[in-house]
């Protein structure tokens, strides 16, 4: 199975990319991503969207 889930900024919060995820008992994803509203890069936590 898999998912699609959005990469949110943890500063400003705005969903920034949507990837692809394995469900089967992966953790949460946090990437560093280059946030295009702030114009830098920040961490990114996935966030589920139904
Ligand atoms: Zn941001």
């Amino acid at each position: 199975m898999r998912e699609y889930v959005w990469l949110e900024c943890t500063v400003c919060h705005a969903r920034n990319y949507r990837t692809p995820k394995e469900t089967r008992g992966a953790d949460r994803l946090e990437l560093k991503k280059f946030c295009r509203k702030e114009r830098k890069h920040t961490p990114h936590k996935e966030t589920r969207k139904k």
